[in-house]
């Protein structure tokens, strides 16, 4: 169960999706979290992946969670059935009524849509409700929260309510501000009653205690570790999206030389070098640098000097290669969290830069 994505006949570079791998993720967020239900987040297009693919594959998942309405939409329109949380709420009262026409559940984070939805006059409103509990990014102080569920549990338009939190910390188990964040979660849910949710996937790998009725998988889905210290393999997370193009031109340069843009690298000795036919143009990474793992025919070796716009140069030292040879710049054997810790980023920002690249056509 894959399918491939490339810019066009006459490039190189690929996007294979392997929906198989992220079956054998999604079984590893029932591993650990066995007795939650399972928000999977499928925002950005799934971070790359293709949102609608994505929630056609998880036919198991109790819901899915998006960034926007017009994403929800359409999902709606793609068939999905399952319930869809939009993260980032409504901001204006023709959003909601669009929410409740295609049963899509708004997170409430702020101030000015309790106000907004003081005078609304709709029916069977599903909705979650968001405490910040320390992230201090979407959701209402702990007196806020309190004073917004009994607002919204007297409202005729409100069916029902769940709760949530986000953690800012939780790929580093260590960091005090998780139980801090979870303690503030537990008593400000204490005196109310709804489902509660709060483990995205680091939370639901390293903090048992947060996965309460509901967690919410995005990262781990896609297979790349959304833990600091453990990577995808411990984790056995297998990736989704490999990324791979083809040497289309091989040099001997000589000591000395230089490559690229800049002349940030310096040839210290005579060697082989492979151009290929991606650069960030297609969401390879331009801040990675000089030996940012690649694979050739599965061989490990770097990159040389700075990623063009639609090229990059490897070394070829003791490899053995030859033109139309197949480069995995992540994928099999090669995780994209790697590229990502090679260019100061994170593995979520490359995949949905690859996975949303503008050039992008079916096969
Ligand atoms: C993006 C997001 C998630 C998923 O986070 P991952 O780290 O990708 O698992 C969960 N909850 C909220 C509110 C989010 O915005």
């Amino acid at each position: 169960m894959s399918h491939q994505l490339s810019r066009n006949s006459r490039r190189n570079s690929r996007l294979r999706f392997d929906y198989d791998a992220l079956l054998h993720n999604f079984n590893r967020v029932k591993h650990y979290a066995p007795r939650s239900r399972i928000m999977a987040v499928i925002k950005a297009n799934a971070y790359g992946h293709d949102a609608v693919k994505v929630a056609q594959t998880l036919k198991e998942a109790d819901a899915f969670a998006l960034a926007f309405t017009s994403e929800a939409i359409k999902l709606r329109s793609a068939g999905i059935e399952q319930p869809l949380v939009v993260l980032q709420g409504f901001d204006n009262l023709g959003t909601l009524e669009q929410m409740l026409e295609h049963k899509i559940q708004p997170v409430i984070h702020h101030q000015h849509q309790l106000e907004q939805l003081a005078n609304w006059k709709g029916r069977g409103l599903k909705l979650w409700l968001k405490l910040d509990s320390g992230m201090h990014r979407f959701g209402l102080s702990p007196d806020e929260f309190i004073a917004a569920f009994e607002q919204l549990s007297e409202h005729r338009s409100v069916e029902s309510i769940s709760l949530m939190s986000h953690f800012a910390n939780a790929d580093d188990p260590a960091h005090e501000l998780n139980q801090a964040q979870l303690h503030s979660f537990i008593s400000a849910c204490q005196p109310i009653t709804g489902e509660l949710s709060m483990a995205n996937s680091a939370g639901i790998v390293a903090i048992p205690e947060s996965h309460f009725n509901w967690v919410r998988p995005g990262i781990m889905l896609y297979g790349s570790s959304p833990m600091l210290n453990q990577s995808a393999h411990e984790l056995d997370l297998k990736p989704v999206m490999h990324f791979t193009s083809t040497v289309s031109s091989i040099k001997q340069l000589k000591k000395g030389d230089t490559i690229g843009y800049g002349s940030t690298w310096v040839c210290p000795e005579n060697m082989p070098v492979a151009l290929i036919a991606a650069g960030y143009a297609d969401g390879y990474p331009r801040h990675a640098g000089s030996g940012t793992p690649v694979l050739v025919n599965g061989q490990r070796t770097g990159l040389l000097g700075r990623v063009s716009m639609d090229s990059l140069c490897i070394d070829l030292r003791n490899i053995d290669a030859s033109i139309d040879d197949e480069v995995t710049l992540w994928g099999d054997g090669l995780s994209v969290d790697e590229v990502a810790v090679a260019s100061g980023t994170i593995g979520y920002e490359l995949l949905c830069n690859a996975g949303n690249a503008a050039r992008l056509v079916y096969n």
